[in-house]
């Protein structure tokens, strides 16, 4: 007799790092998705930016299947077509010369962290070796990744932090400048922050760490594992402020829900990973390559780009319009389909109650911290589901008020 897993089974099984919902979904097409019972959900959560073409996309399965059924892996003693077609769609389109892969964002971090350390020890010598990150940021799980990121919570409790870090404030250069000196060996940022509330960098701000970098001979490290592959509406978000990074990472929605990262960086810096100073055993794993490369080529036409920017439009027309009504949201910002509505004065921490509720009407969502409802959609989801979706988004908030 086969048994059917319950949520129940995950609390009885699983290490207890996550607490997730009690439905569990078992199919997914497109923006939909269905649970054990049949019941019908729209997903505006994505797999948190993942899955950029929704669930199941045809041109994802059948990248997936075809490769799938020619070779899987192979480890770096060799390298494969899937990975190098990766690399090389990578470049073209992009700044960088060179890509490093592997699985995660977080690799992906960890790879460009220990890049810039290698590059300023390389060039400069040992005492530059400074890295400056923002209160707020997130870089990712690793012990280097999470003491980068900018969330105090995330590192206590396991013993020494790496050094040489310190924390500037997002969006405010005097801060960065009072930290940034000639041991300042990379600045590390997301051009919006993801998990930190859905808040653009602004173009000063993000012109302003690029003279720093410049001045002080530091390495500008771009994390773009959230606003990538499309989800800000150009294929990356350095691209909306004509900001050039040195390193680049990227990982979500380049495998649309198959795990893969990259680390792109140019061809000056990129020695610096020499023979046998780094690697992964799964990076540039064929079948995740055969996908990424897929995605990438999808996502990155005129068509797929622009009919993000329209649904940014109609996300946010549909927000404030909910918003009219029912006067819960102070805010609606973001870029492309990367959306958050911060909670008014009123509903201030409240934002997570809204979740179950949404689930209760077919809608799944996410947050960004306390504050901040958070939508990362599949870059082309029809209309039709936004506004269905949308329109069981307003009956959670409608009991969200009523309850009180
Ligand atoms: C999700 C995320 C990461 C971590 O990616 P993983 O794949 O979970 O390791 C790093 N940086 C940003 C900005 C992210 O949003």
């Amino acid at each position: 007799m086969s048994h059917t897993p319950t949520r129940a089974d995950f609390d009885q099984y699983m290490v207890p790092n996550y607490s997730p919902q009690q439905v569990i979904p078992v199919r997914g097409e497109g923006s939909r998705l269905w649970d054990q019972q049949g019941r019908e959900y729209i997903d505006f959560a994505g797999g948190i930016a993942v899955n950029a073409l929704g669930h199941c996309h045809p041109a994802l399965v059948e990248a997936l299947t075809a490769q799938a059924n020619t070779l899987w892996h192979l480890s770096n003693v060799y390298t494969n077509e899937p990975a190098l077609k990766l690399a090389k769609a990578l470049v073209e389109r992009t700044f960088a010369d060179k890509v490093f892969m592997c699985s995660s964002g977080g690799e992906a971090n960890e790879a460009a962290l220990k890049l810039a350390r290698r590059y300023a020890h390389d060039h400069h010598g040992e005492h530059k070796d400074k890295i400056i990150s923002f209160r707020q940021s997130f870089h990712g799980r690793t012990f280097f990744t999470v003491s980068v990121g900018g969330q105090p919570k995330y590192s206590q409790g396991f013993g020494p932090v790496p050094g040489g870090i310190l924390h500037a404030e997002f969006n405010d250069l005097e801060s960065v400048r009072q930290l940034v000196g000639d041991d300042t060996c990379a600045i590390m940022v997301e051009p919006m922050q993801g998990e930190g509330g859905i808040v653009p960098a602004t173009p000063e701000f993000l012109s302003g760490l690029r003279e720093l970098c410049d001045e002080h001979d530091a390495l500008l490290i771009f994390d773009e594992v959230q606003t990538g592959v499309g989800r800000s509406g150009k294929l990356y978000a350095y691209m909306h402020y004509g900001v050039t990074p040195d390193i680049l990472t990227s990982a979500k929605s380049l495998g649309g829900g198959f795990p893969v990262g990259a680390m792109l960086t140019t061809d000056a810096i990129a020695p610096s990973m020499g023979i046998g100073t780094h690697g992964s055993t799964y990076g540039g794993n064929a079948l995740a390559s055969a996908v990424a490369l897929a995605a990438v080529e999808t996502i990155d036409t005129p068509e797929v780009l622009e009919g993000v920017q329209a649904r940014h439009e109609l996300f946010r027309e549909l927000l404030e319009s909910i918003n009219r009504k029912h006067e819960v949201f102070k805010e609606v910002r973001g870029m492309g389909l990367l959306i958050g509505a911060q909670m008014s004065d009123a509903w201030e921490g409240r934002a997570k109650d809204i979740l179950p509720l949404a689930i209760e009407e077919g809608l799944m969502a996410l947050i960004a911290g306390p504050n901040v409802l958070r939508m990362a959609p599949s870059l082309v989801i029809p209309d039709a589901d936004i506004r269905e979706g949308m329109a069981r988004l307003e009956r959670a908030v409608e009991r969200l008020v009523s309850q009180g």
